[in-house]
């Protein structure tokens, strides 16, 4: 497997080319000394059902895997907590409010990304949201603190799917 520091060819802070790989997840900058750790980044996957026992699912609008089925869920910011951030994230790809977020388990998982391969420790939530309808449709008009829109959810509604 190639190691996760692969593409990082030169030291991130001195820029020397002299940047070393010391372990399967660190390098080392023999100029400067400096050590670089690629730990996994941490991500939220929500599950919410419906009164009619049916799995809120929302279809990818970027790569990786554009178009697919996918749980709400992504990236927890620096300085927030997983809970925090399921909710935020429910918010932003779904427009839901998240009355509660019960935590259930994490999982490793992988994530190609800009070319590079992506660690990720995903953890799961049981959400309980305020009632969506099937076929809910996500309004184009939310924004996050960093004035971003859900731009990715104008061209993709919300599904729901029935549990099996
Ligand atoms: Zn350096």
């Amino acid at each position: 497997m190639e190691h996760p520091l692969a593409s990082f060819n030169c030291c991130p802070k001195c820029g020397s080319k002299q940047f070393a790989i010391v372990n399967r997840k660190a390098k080392r900058c023999i100029s400067c000394g400096f050590v670089y750790y690629f730990n996994p980044s941490s991500a939220t996957v929500a599950f919410i059902l419906n009164g009619k026992n049916e799995l809120l699912v929302c279809r990818r609008a970027k790569d990786p895997a554009q178009g697919t089925l996918d749980l709400p869920g992504g990236f927890i910011d620096m300085r927030e907590t997983a809970e925090e951030g399921i909710v935020r994230e429910v918010f932003e790809e779904t427009g839901l409010i998240v009355n509660e977020a019960i935590y259930q388990f994490s999982l490793p998982n992988v994530y190609v990304y800009s070319g590079s391969l992506l660690s990720l420790n995903i953890n799961t939530f049981i959400v309980e949201c305020n009632t969506f309808q099937t076929f809910h449709i996500v309004l184009p008009i939310l924004t996050d603190d960093n004035g971003r829109t859900g731009e990715r959810h104008r061209q993709f509604p919300t599904l729901t799917c029935k549990l099996l």
